[in-house]
């Protein structure tokens, strides 16, 4: 990894000069990669018949399933609106246009304080969304690992200097660019966390601390599969073989670097909605217009979220998400 910049300690996050983080080589380097990577998931996604949307901002409600995260309110002309946490609600709208639809979205996440620290976590992030009619989970696991391969394939072809530049060997990807990923499901994942002494709990998602442990005893990245019910937001579908469970992913980077991408097959039936909300403590009159639409009909569709810093910090090897950022912000810390 590389040294260049601060890097922030828990519980003393600090951000370098904008003019001395913009002109750093750390930082030309890691932006170049991330043009790279997105430049060439339009390509790829195209290639595949994808139709790119421009994301929506702001809106009535946003995504509640945040981990720990506040959502930030807008005055829209007296009405409350939220800032896009995700693009989760309005990708399966989308549908209703196009069967296969992408788009580069920002996500405004006010994260706890003590992420500051966790080199993970920004206040301000973006999301490569991505939503297909008709697809099972499975559909989208084998999509993800295809779209990975290809666009760090690309970038690690095209972009030798900036890489020699981080002091980043490219050899880390050998299994990667095989498109070759580990898989395991989430009672596995808690298993060998407990093994390892790690107190996770087998209802929820996999903490920080988990994710970081099992990220770094692998040297390829790997789906974690069917997470329990109650533990992510309710638009993730339950397996009717498997009740109890939902048919959703995670991709979790080699080496530490922690969770890259979650993804699921999701709920479209209005009754099974309006249940899961109620259980997940939402309350359907906030989600209206989502709620109407869903009622007329959406396609059934599964799909997922890369988080682009987070995929950038991995491919490009840095100490921390932040430097993957040209404007970064992080929790508590006031920068541009
Ligand atoms: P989530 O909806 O929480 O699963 O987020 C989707 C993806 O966005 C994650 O897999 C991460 O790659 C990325 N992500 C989520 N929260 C943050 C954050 N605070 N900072 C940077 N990336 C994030
Ligand atoms: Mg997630």
């Amino acid at each position: 990894m590389t040294t260049d910049g601060p890097t922030p300690a828990t519980g003393a996050a600090t951000l370098p000069e904008p003019g001395r983080h913009l002109t750093s080589p750390t930082t030309r380097a890691a932006l170049r990669i991330q043009h790279q990577l997105l430049f060439a998931a339009r390509e790829f996604l195209r290639g595949r018949g994808f139709t790119e949307l421009l994301p929506p901002i702001i809106g009535p409600v946003t995504d509640p399933g945040s981990r720990g995260s506040k959502q930030v309110d807008i005055d829209f002309y007296g009405h409350r609106y939220k800032l896009m946490t995700s693009a989760i609600l309005y990708k399966q709208a989308s549908l209703l246009a196009f069967d296969k639809i992408f788009c580069i979205a920002p996500n405004v996440r006010l994260e706890p304080l003590e992420t500051a620290g966790t080199n993970r976590h920004l206040a301000e992030f973006h999301q490569l969304d991505v939503e297909v009619a008709g697809a099972t989970r499975d559909d989208v696991v084998q999509l993800v690992e295809e779209l990975v391969a290809h666009i760090v394939g690309s970038a690690v072809r095209e972009l030798l200097k900036e890489f020699a530049e981080l002091g980043r060997d490219t050899d880390a990807f050998a299994e990667l660019l095989k498109g070759s990923f580990g898989r395991m499901r989430h009672a596995e994942a808690v298993a060998e966390l407990q093994g390892l002494g790690h107190p996770q709990s087998p209802d929820a998602e996999l903490d920080w601390a988990g994710e970081a442990l099992l990220s770094a005893r692998r040297d390829r990245p790997f789906f974690v599969t069917d997470y329990p019910k109650g533990s992510r937001g309710f638009y993730d579908r339950e397996n009717p073989e498997d009740p109890g469970l939902l048919r959703n992913f995670d991709l979790i980077a080699a080496e530490g670097f922690g969770e890259l991408c979650s993804g699921s097959q999701r709920t479209n039936d209005y009754a099974e909605i309006i249940t899961r909300m109620r259980e997940t403590g939402e309350n359907p009159q906030k989600y209206r217009w989502y709620l109407d639409l869903v009622r007329e009909g959406v396609p059934a569709s599964a799909g997922f979220g890369i988080g682009v810093e987070r995929l950038t910090r991995y491919v490009a090897g840095l100490d921390a998400v932040w430097q993957a950022s040209a404007f970064p912000k992080l929790a508590g810390v006031v920068s541009p």
